[in-house]
């Protein structure tokens, strides 16, 4: 039975079966210090940027559809009173995602075909994408898995049958931990899965994609770096960060840290209408990545999910775009302008 309370808060049931099984005094209590510190209330959000009040309605009714969730680390980084601040942009439901279009899909990468096992999803020649939660320390309206039925995998559940697939092939060399974000798992659950996947010979990759660094850098604290630096698979941490504003000095300072860990940090952006669909933004973006120790990996054209047709960049606009940004980035801090298409056995450069 899920408790009440974490019903009031919109608790995703992945997350609250995770909390459910750990002992209390094996929580780490930093991590759930951070979790609290999260709005999900629209009200709420408006009052304390001090923006118009005829905004609530909308974001209260977009709420329904996709729940709002915004760290006070990530609001803290927003300008009051701005309509136009890129932060507030990804975060804030509008009225515009109640729209329906046609040409718009609830799965529009194909997740639902690539999924040979609940859990894991099998797209990519020699790697597999795990579906580990669907809790995220941020809600980003644009997401392309906002409609995924995380309730139906059953992550925990379906681990064991989860790894004899991928043991029983022995091409795949690289495991993806995705959702959801991963490392919104415990460092305990975390540990576990990376003692799991270790036991398989033929992985030689580990792959984390993340947003908490960016969205909630608390969270990375001293037990999740000291755990990520024993695992023995050569590991890849692929962030989450569109807009330069998002890497204040907390987040970068935790993005060294990772990086001191030995981590390989890589970034993937999505190309997003009123966000950063402008040169200078996506220059400064890559530079401030690199200071950081993190290079550009991808633009990604914005994948066709309902609710988030006002945030799509036309084609002809981003390849304009992109050739500028050829021309001003050298090579290493230029990342690759793709779109992910379903059934194609890679992403599609544009
Ligand atoms: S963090 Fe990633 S998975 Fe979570 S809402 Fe944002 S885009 Fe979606």
């Amino acid at each position: 039975m899920i408790p009440k309370t974490a019903q009031l808060l919109q608790i995703p049931s992945s997350q609250i079966q995770e909390t459910m099984e750990e002992k209390p005094q094996k929580r780490d209590k930093n991590r759930q210090k951070q979790l609290t510190g999260t709005l999900r209330n629209a009200d709420e959000l408006l009052q304390q940027l001090a923006l118009p009040a005829y905004l609530l309605a909308p974001a209260q009714a977009a709420s329904t559809h996709f729940s709002m969730r915004v760290p006070d680390a990530w609001l803290a980084r927003i300008k009051t009173g701005d309509l136009d601040d890129p932060l507030l942009r990804q975060i804030l439901p509008t009225a515009e995602e109640l729209k329906s279009p046609d040409d718009f899909s609830t799965d529009p990468v194909g997740d639902q075909e690539a999924r040979v096992v609940p859990g894991l999803l099998h797209k990519y020649q020699g790697r597999v994408l795990l579906m580990t939660t669907g809790a995220c320390a941020i809600h980003c309206r644009y997401c392309f898995r906002r409609h995924y039925p995380y309730a139906d995998d059953n992550f925990l559940t379906q681990l064991p049958a989860i790894l004899d697939y991928i043991r029983a092939d022995s091409s795949i060399h690289e495991i993806i931990l995705s959702g959801g974000d991963p490392l919104s798992l415990s460092n305990g659950r975390l540990a576990s899965l990376f003692q799991k996947i270790q036991t398989i010979s033929h992985i030689k990759r580990l792959r984390i994609h993340t947003r908490t660094p960016v969205a909630l850098p608390g969270r990375i604290d001293e037990g999740l770096l000291k755990l990520l630096q024993t695992i023995k698979l050569q590991t890849v941490i692929v962030i989450h960060c569109n807009h330069p504003n998002e890497l204040d000095e907390r987040v970068l300072e935790t993005l060294s840290d990772m990086r001191k860990c030995g981590l390989t940090l890589l970034n993937q952006s999505v190309l997003l209408k009123g966000v950063n669909d402008n040169v200078d933004t996506l220059v400064h973006l890559s530079e401030r990545l690199f200071s950081a120790g993190v290079l550009a990996y991808y633009l990604h054209q914005l994948d066709r999910v309902k609710g988030a047709q006002h945030f799509e960049v036309e084609d002809a606009k981003a390849i304009a775009l992109y050739e500028v940004l050829r021309q001003r980035l050298p090579g290493y801090l230029l990342p690759k302008l793709v779109r992910e298409q379903r059934g194609a056995g890679a992403k599609t450069p544009l």
